[in-house]
């Protein structure tokens, strides 16, 4: 098949329209939250189908690099969970898949329509060899790293992507066929004739947990993020820090430098109406914190400092992991950091409020500057329900029908939410309010079954 007939399809709108499958129970969202709440229902005996949006299972959590307060490999963690979804009997996944329509018709009745996006390669040949990836000449920056590092326009997502199979990016894609020759299967997995695909789901009920999104950073223009290249946000920052990192060294953008005085600034995009985010993200505090931890083993030598506002260390473990920091000479200042400006080396002067020292303004030169970005709410699943409302509250994150009594159930009965979809929250949280969901899924499946 030639690229132009390829190109053709997708251009002209050709899909795949298959007939319809019934499940127990759809679970949006391919992250801790969904998997953990995926696999409570499936060992429960209910028959599940979780509906990722990315070429890969795993969310957030795979890409960290250990976690506060406990400071586990986060991945290590999260893959082997991404591999018991994976190979479970109860439970199908329809990954690089959106939900497009959600219309409910009665109590345990609801209709879905999910498209699956072409990903140009055939799963069931491709073993994940890597040989299309090798044979590709294009290079992109490669969004797992966060740009930090590239990909090629066919790329497997990651090393411990579930499933591993590759998948080809049409955007940056120059129909060059290289990866078709290049691999090695009979006949080669590569497909360019693939077309979108209409997945119908009859379902029983529903499970929402399509998580966060991050604060953009250049919306806090002082800061300069995306303009000076040693600002980075910290995403980066435990991407250079994590096992699967892109270096194996923690270096600055700039000149590839190791930094020896790095400055964290907390609540960037959080606790700010300047930017309509009130509220506060939580975990920033205690990943920022986590990270310099991890900064003064990687490189000892270096000078770590924090500007914060508040320090909140609320959860079990953190208040000393939080004076841990302090005791391995991380600096913490209390202060606002009002602008950034960039000398000519690359390196940076941060402007800060001195709160504890009378609020005089103060100056100090850093190597590198990490932006503590906050948390803000997927909003794209609360247009998906046909006929239906799915409240959310001022900010975008799913609201619950009580706060305090019942805090995983949605406005629309049967469809029920966890994790960073209702709000920012921390990995174990996320895993309890999905362990939560399946439960009241269950219930509800039950009640509207006449099983008592
Ligand atoms: C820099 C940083 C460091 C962190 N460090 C820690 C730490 O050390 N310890 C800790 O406990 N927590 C940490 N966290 C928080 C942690 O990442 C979250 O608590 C966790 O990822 C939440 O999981 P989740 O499943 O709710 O959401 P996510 O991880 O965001 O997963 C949501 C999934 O849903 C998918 N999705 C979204 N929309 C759709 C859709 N419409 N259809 C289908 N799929 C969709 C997404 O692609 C994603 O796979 C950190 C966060 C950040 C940003
Ligand atoms: S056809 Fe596209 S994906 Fe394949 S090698 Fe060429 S540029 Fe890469
Ligand atoms: S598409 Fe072919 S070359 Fe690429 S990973 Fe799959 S089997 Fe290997």
């Amino acid at each position: 098949m030639s690229v132009k007939s390829w190109y053709e399809r997708k251009y002209y709108g050709e899909i795949e329209d298959l007939p319809e499958e019934e499940y127990d129970v759809l679970v949006i969202g391919g992250g801790i939250a969904g998997i953990q709440a995926a696999l409570d229902l499936g060992d429960m005996g209910f028959k599940v189908v979780l509906v990722e949006k990315e070429p890969s299972i795993g969310g957030f959590m795979y890409k960290l690099s250990k976690t506060f307060p406990t400071m586990d490999c986060a991945s290590c963690i999260a893959t082997p969970r991404m591999a018991q979804v994976f190979h479970h009997p109860m439970i199908d996944l329809l990954i690089y898949s959106e939900v497009e329509e959600i219309e409910k018709k009665g109590e345990g009745d609801f209709r879905v329509k999910v498209l699956e996006k072409p990903r140009f390669v055939d799963s069931s040949r491709c073993t994940g060899c890597g040989q299309c990836e090798l044979a590709c000449p294009v290079i992109v920056p490669h969004e797992y790293d966060w740009g930090l590092a590239g990909r090629k326009a066919v790329y497997i997502p990651f090393d411990t992507a579930v499933p591993r199979i590759a998948v080809v990016d049409l955007d940056h894609c120059i129909y060059c066929g290289q990866c078709e020759r290049a691999c090695p299967t009979e006949p080669p997995s590569i497909d360019f004739t693939q077309v979108p695909k209409i997945h119908h789901l009859k379902v029983g009920a529903i499970i929402i947990a399509t998580g966060f999104h991050l604060f953009d950073a250049r919306l806090k223009e002082n800061y300069h993020f995306g303009e000076y290249p040693n600002v980075i946000h910290a995403m980066h920052m435990d991407r250079l820090l994590a096992p699967t990192r892109p270096y194996h060294a923690i270096l600055r953008p700039s000149d590839g430098k190791e930094p020896n005085n790095i400055a964290y600034i907390l609540c960037v995009g959080s606790r700010d109406k300047t930017v309509n985010n009130p509220n506060c993200s939580q975990i920033c505090c205690m990943y920022s914190i986590k990270q310099a931890q991890l900064i003064m083993g990687a490189l000892p030598l270096a000078d770590v400092t924090i500007y914060y506002i508040d320090i909140r260390a609320f959860g079990k473990a953190f208040e000393e992991f939080y004076q841990q920091a302090k005791d391995m000479g991380i600096m913490l200042v209390k202060g606002r950091v009002a602008k950034i400006e960039q000398k000519e080396n690359g390196d940076l002067i941060v402007w800060y409020e001195d709160i504890e020292n009378g609020g005089k303004l103060c100056k100090a030169e850093h190597d590198l500057v990490v932006l503590s970005v906050g948390l803000l709410p997927n909003k794209e699943i609360a247009n998906v329900f046909k006929g239906q409302k799915l409240e959310v509250d001022d900010v975008g994150w799913i609201k619950p029908v009580d706060e305090n009594a019942n805090p995983v159930e949605t406005s629309i009965r049967g469809v029920f939410a966890a994790g960073t979809a209702l709000g920012p929250k921390d990995i174990p949280d996320s895993v309890i309010e999905g362990g939560a969901a399946a439960m009241q899924c269950a219930a509800y499946l039950s009640e509207v079954r006449g099983r008592h």
